[in-house]
């Protein structure tokens, strides 16, 4: 086998080699039942218990309080662009049932391409509107996707008693991030919303790499598990209780009716099994959640955060160091930058390809931007090691050099 690469990819995404180790045993033997994961019934005793022990471990390590159901689906975060806004107008319907579409209003945030879209679904869906409650290209000079709003410009124009509020935690395509320090001028601004706020949070990739600020304030978090905790195909939901609603019901008044499937209220009511769940990725993201409940416990996301703040450091040291000298050049303003997923331009013609190659000759992967951004786009979830980042970080000032 050749040696394993530096994955810098973006998601699907690097996952720590003792944990694929020992996934390998479990293909092949899952808890001494002598039946692989990918074999066993999704409803054997081993598998159920296993499936409440992922569900434990979230828990504990994102502290979810007991007002939160923690459900299980597929379909990634596109699935939840639609589900959110189907099981939330049920809910608006069952609290507001007199109501024309044109009153039941959502809310999005827009700050990248991933809220972007998930603003475009709930458009397409009907059954109420939209209200964009700020769109960040809008304080972007080129009318980019580069930053985050600061509470400062007044941006933020939320609606009264709105069917839901919508943010992207982390844009993984265009690299911005709110604050995960609370009160900070680029932090999700919490404190204009009421205490009980529809609030929905989109942490698909920074999921498990930090705890959750005001976690407990939200209606419904949701994540695919494909960047920071395991292989695609696992969603996990957060829900609040109140948002689990009788979907039916909710029809028979008028609103629009819901696949079963992406009913909150299927999944809770059959404790996340209505349907086969995606065994393998239920199983290696059980794993991953082991691992760090064993090396750092139960205050494992404070630990993640630190550690990707030390390794996002170091590529924004890096990239400043290229921009003094005219050979790189961020995509995102400074205050908005992201720890999971660092996008850059390589100034000049042909320079971009030349970097890349560089990457590739030392067996770096993934570090090629999304295709509608272009650039380079370092990931760093938490399987980049420390070492793993500072390979790269010597190969970006080697380059520096170079060039300058
Ligand atoms: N939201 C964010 C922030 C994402 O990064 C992604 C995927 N990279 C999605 C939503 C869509 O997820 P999926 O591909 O799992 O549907």
């Amino acid at each position: 086998m050749p040696a394993r690469a530096l994955n810098f990819g973006a998601g699907p995404s690097a996952l720590p080699e003792s944990v694929l180790r020992q996934a390998g045993e479990g293909l092949l033997n899952f808890q001494d039942t002598g039946i692989g994961i990918a074999e066993i019934s999704h409803r054997s005793k081993e598998f159920k218990t296993y499936l409440q022990g992922v569900e434990s471990d979230i828990r504990k390590l994102l502290k979810v309080p007991n007002s939160h159901a923690i459900l299980f689906t597929q379909g990634g975060g596109s699935a939840q662009f639609s589900a959110v806004v189907l099981n939330m107008l049920a809910r608006h319907h069952e609290r507001y049932p007199a109501l024309e579409p044109e009153q039941r209003v959502m809310d999005y945030v827009i700050t990248g391409s991933w809220s972007d879209k998930a603003t475009k679904e709930a458009r397409r869906l009907g059954g109420g509107t939209v209200n964009v409650v700020a769109d960040s290209r809008k304080f972007s000079a080129q009318g980019k996707f580069d930053n985050i709003p600061s509470h400062k410009n007044d941006a933020y124009k939320f609606s009264k008693n709105p069917v839901l509020i919508y943010y992207c935690a982390n844009e993984t395509v265009d690299g911005v991030e709110f604050a995960r320090e609370e009160g900070n001028e680029t932090s999700f601004p919490f404190h204009l919303l009421p205490e009980d706020s529809p609030l929905v949070g989109d942490y698909s990739s920074s999921f498990m790499s930090h705890p959750i600020p005001r976690l407990q304030n939200h209606a419904i978090i949701y994540a695919g598990v494909q960047k920071n905790l395991g292989p695609a195909g696992l969603t996990v939901l957060i829900v609040r209780k109140d948002c689990i609603v009788d979907v039916d019901k909710a029809a028979q008044n008028g609103a629009i009716p819901i696949p079963l499937c992406t009913a909150y209220r299927t999944l809770a009511d059959h404790q996340s099994l209505y349907n086969t769940p995606p065994v393998l990725s239920i199983y290696i993201s059980g794993l991953v959640l082991r691992q760090m409940m064993l090396e750092f416990g139960e205050d494992a996301m404070e630990k993640y955060a630190a550690l990707s703040a030390s390794k996002s450091a170091k590529v924004y040291d890096a990239l400043k160091r290229g921009e003094q000298k005219g050979v790189f050049k961020s995509k995102v303003r400074n205050d908005s930058g992201s720890q999971m997923n660092v996008v850059f331009d390589v100034v000049g013609e042909g320079k971009l390809d030349q970097f890349i190659a560089g990457t590739e000759a030392r067996n770096m992967k993934g570090l090629r931007g999304h295709r509608s951004v272009g650039g380079v786009r370092v990931s760093l979830y938490n399987a980049i090691s420390e070492s793993q980042v500072q390979t790269l970080v010597d190969y970006m000032i080697e380059f520096v050099e170079a060039e300058s």
